[in-house]
C-alpha cells in the first residue's frame, strides 16, 4: 500500500483566522514531554460514533464548548448499517455524502481554527470513503495510513485497519504479523466481503493483501526518515494494543492486534511518541477497569463507547497522561468533564 505523506495545512487558513487562532502557551526553559515542540495542544478526540447516529452532532457539541485545536475521530463513524455489507453501500455513502460533510462544513465555518481529522473504521463500507476523500484537506483530513503535520514538530500517524474478528471479513481487517497471523486462534471469520471497487466482491483473508505489521512498518520508516526524523508524534490506531486493558471483550477474552503492540513498543524509550489513541473494542473500559496504561513508557487510551452517552478523550498534549479527562455527552446534549481518574 503506498504511503501517502499528507501534510497538515497550517497555513492555507491563517490570513482569515489570524483573530481567531487560539493563543499557544509557549513553555520555555521546562521539561517538556513534548519532545522539542514548542506549542502543546488540546485535543478532544473520540471514536466508534456508530454506535448512536446523534453522536456525530454531540461530539461537535462538545468540541464548540471545549474548544480544542484538534478534533479526532478513530473510525467506526457510520450509524447505518443493515445487517449485510451489500445493503450498507448505499446508506454509508449516503451518510458520508448527506450527514458528515455537511456536519463538517456547518461546524468549520464558525470553527475554522479547529482541524478535523477522522477516517472510516472496519465496521464502516469503504465504498464510501472516496467522497471523503475528495475533502481531503478542506473540511477533514484523512488518517489511515498517513503522517499528518499537526505543527513544526508534531505529526499525527494514523491506521485503520485491525486484525480479524470473529463476524464477517471486511474492508478494513488484516492478518496481524507474520508470525501470528490473528487467524490461529481459531474465532475469527475467514472470508467475506471488500467494497473498494463500489460493489461488495468476495474476499478470502490471506497474506496477499500484506500484514498490520507490514503496514506500520511502512509508517515506522517514515517516522526515520528526513521529513519527521525529530517529530514527536500521536499514533491514532483504531485497534487497541493485544493484551492491554484496553483489548478486553465482554467474554474477557484479550482481542487486540499485536501489530499494534509491537509498534508502540518500538517507540517506546524514544521520547517520540508520546500518546496512542486507540477504540474498536466499546466494552474495554469496563470489563478491565481502566480507559488506559502505559505500553513501555508510552500512555495509550482507549475510554470505550455507549448508544446512551457518547465518551471522548480531552487532553493536553504537554501533559499526557495528567491532563487526560473522559468528556461525555447526553443524548439531550449535556457536556461534562470528568474529574482526574474517572473512567467509568
Ligand atoms: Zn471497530
Amino acid at each position: 500500500m503506498a504511503l501517502i505523506l499528507a501534510l497538515f495545512q497550517t497555513t492555507k487558513n491563517t490570513k482569515s483566522t489570524k483573530k481567531s487562532l487560539p493563543v499557544l502557551r509557549v513553555l520555555r526553559g521546562k521539561r517538556k514531554y513534548l519532545g522539542d515542540s514548542e506549542t502543546p495542544i488540546k485535543i478532544l478526540c473520540t471514536s466508534d460514533t456508530h454506535v448512536h447516529p446523534g453522536h456525530l452532532d454531540r461530539f461537535l457539541k462538545a468540541a464548540r464548548e471545549l474548544r480544542p485545536q484538534l478534533l479526532i475521530v478513530g473510525g467506526d463513524i457510520i450509524p447505518d448499517w443493515k445487517g449485510s455489507i451489500e445493503a450498507s453501500i448505499e446508506p454509508h455513502q449516503l451518510w458520508v455524502r448527506n450527514v458528515l460533510l455537511p456536519r463538517l462544513r456547518e461546524f468549520r465555518t464558525t470553527h475554522k481554527e479547529i482541524r478535523v481529522l477522522i477516517d472510516l473504521g472496519n465496521d464502516d463500507i469503504a465504498a464510501a470513503r472516496p467522497q471523503m476523500e475528495a475533502d481531503g484537506g478542506g473540511d477533514l483530513d484523512l488518517l489511515h495510513m498517513r503522517v499528518i503535520e499537526v505543527s513544526e514538530n508534531l505529526a499525527v500517524v494514523g491506521y485503520m485497519a485491525v486484525n480479524p474478528t470473529p463476524f464477517l471479513i471486511k474492508d478494513r481487517e488484516k492478518p496481524d504479523c507474520r508470525d501470528h497471523d490473528g487467524l490461529s486462534e481459531g474465532r475469527v471469520a475467514r472470508a467475506g466481503y471488500v467494497t473498494y471497487s463500489g460493489a461488495a466482491t468476495p474476499y478470502t483473508l490471506d497474506f496477499s493483501a500484506g500484514t498490520i505489521e507490514d503496514d506500520l512498518t511502512e509508517l515506522s520508516s517514515a517516522m526515520e526518515g528526513p521529513r519527521w526524523g525529530k517529530s514527536s508524534f500521536i499514533f491514532v490506531c483504531h485497534a487497541p494494543p493485544k493484551n492491554t486493558a484496553l483489548d478486553l471483550t465482554q467474554s474477557g477474552l484479550h482481542v487486540g492486534s499485536l501489530a499494534v503492540r509491537r509498534f508502540i513498543e518500538r517507540w517506546s524509550g524514544t521520547r517520540r511518541l508520546i500518546l496512542s489513541l486507540h477504540g474498536h473494542i466499546h466494552e474495554a473500559p469496563w470489563k478491565s477497569g481502566q480507559a488506559w496504561q502505559h505500553v513501555g513508557d508510552v500512555p495509550c487510551f482507549n475510554v470505550g463507547q455507549t448508544p446512551n452517552m457518547l465518551r471522548a478523550l480531552f487532553l493536553k498534549t504537554d501533559a499526557v497522561p495528567d491532563s487526560a479527562r473522559l468528556v461525555t455527552v447526553t443524548r439531550e446534549g449535556k457536556v461534562t468533564v470528568a474529574g482526574q481518574g474517572v473512567w467509568v
